[in-house]
């Protein structure tokens, strides 16, 4: 089967043919259909965080397809079902986070294209009991980007605790972004989008931003304090240890910062006496559980999203990626294979 395959971490990646996988005991064989490009791919295709992929692997972690054949004892899904193939691969299913709701916190889980192989291929398998179920509302385009950027975004904004009339800043308005501003609206806030291209503060004013900063031209901690009081939530989605510090500024007294993006070599310089006065929260937050990705999927359904993705074809891996890294992209690449 074609698969798109790091082999080391400074080399292009390479399409190319490798053995179709087959389902152990609890997988499910997965003829992908679509596969997004987030951007964690292109942090893994590199090498960027402290625990690294071993290579050679294939990436992708938003993978949307059939299921084609069941491994033994699987009674979780069926042959025909449409499923996701998220980050969250498996995990142990007993331990304190596992059964209390914060399965994305196991320490015993796997992570799609990053521990074991993900869906950047013609096939996929995957662990049936973590493979969420796709509703038939949602297109396979739409439902790829929701599989990480969605849930990881509305996970954000859930454990921020966002309420009513609160101001949102949203920094980096990309795959994260565009939909992170849609569940913070939802929530009932107001949203500031920060980027430093034109054409993703045009998106997000049409996806309902209430406010817009270009930080290459404007000083973001400037405007949001002039201009809407400060942010009491500051979302991070671009990958620059700069953006979170202004972030941070941003916040209003008892504001949070959610991090969720992941720079390489990323740090974050907190001045306790501000921290300590304005009564500020810092918090981190990994993607989402199943349950969170089937309210996205539910939310999608019902028409209360909307997902700008683009498809590609898996050949043009490398040209893709560097499509994202120019920040040209309107918001999703999502592979059609
Ligand atoms: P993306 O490339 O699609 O979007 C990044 C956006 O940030 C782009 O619109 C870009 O123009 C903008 N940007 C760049 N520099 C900026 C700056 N200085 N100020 C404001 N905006 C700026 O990336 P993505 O797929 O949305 O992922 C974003 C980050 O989130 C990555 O680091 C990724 O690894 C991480 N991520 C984390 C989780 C998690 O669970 N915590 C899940 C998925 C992705
Ligand atoms: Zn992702
Ligand atoms: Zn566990």
């Amino acid at each position: 089967m074609k698969a798109a395959v790091v082999t080391d971490f400074s080399a292009p990646l390479s399409v190319t043919d490798i053995p179709r996988p087959e389902p152990g005991p609890g997988e499910i064989l997965v003829r992908i259909e679509t596969s997004g490009l987030c951007h964690t791919d292109i942090h893994a295709a590199r090498g960027d965080w402290p625990v690294k992929p071993t290579p050679p692997f294939v990436p992708g972690h938003e993978g949307i397809g059939i299921v084609e054949a069941l491994g033994d004892g699987v009674t979780e899904r069926s042959v025909g079902d449409r499923v996701s193939i998220a980050w969250l691969g498996s995990a142990c299913g007993h331990c304190r986070y596992c059964i209390s709701g914060w399965e994305t916190l196991c320490e015993n889980q796997t992570n799609s294209g990053y521990s074991v192989n993900g869906a950047w291929a013609e096939y996929a398998v995957a662990r049936a009991a973590y493979a969420v179920r796709v509703p038939d509302a949602v297109s396979p385009l739409d439902a790829a980007p929701l599989t990480c950027a969605g849930v990881t975004t509305y996970k954000a904004v859930k454990v921020a605790g966002v309420r009513s009339t609160e101001r949102v800043a949203v920094f980096g308005i990309g795959g994260l972004g565009h939909l992170a501003l849609q569940y913070a609206r939802i929530a009932g806030g107001f949203v500031t989008a920060v980027d430093i291209e034109d054409d993703k503060l045009d998106l997000a004013r049409r996806l309902g931003a209430d406010h817009v900063v270009n930080a290459r031209r404007d000083d973001p901690v400037e405007r949001i304090h002039s201009e809407v009081g400060g942010a009491d939530v500051a979302v991070v989605l671009a990958a620059s240890s700069q953006v979170f510090d202004q972030a941070l500024r941003s916040l209003r007294r008892g504001g949070r910062l959610v991090c969720v993006a992941l720079p390489a070599d990323g740090t974050l310089n907190v001045p306790i006496f501000e921290t300590v006065l304005g009564g500020l929260t810092i918090m981190g937050s990994i993607v989402g559980t199943r349950t969170d990705l089937a309210e996205v999927f539910d939310l999608h359904a019902a028409g209360r999203t909307e997902v700008v993705a683009q498809g590609r074809a898996l050949d043009d891996v490398n040209g893709c990626i560097d499509e994202v890294l120019s920040g040209k992209v309107p918001a999703r690449l999502v592979f059609e294979l």
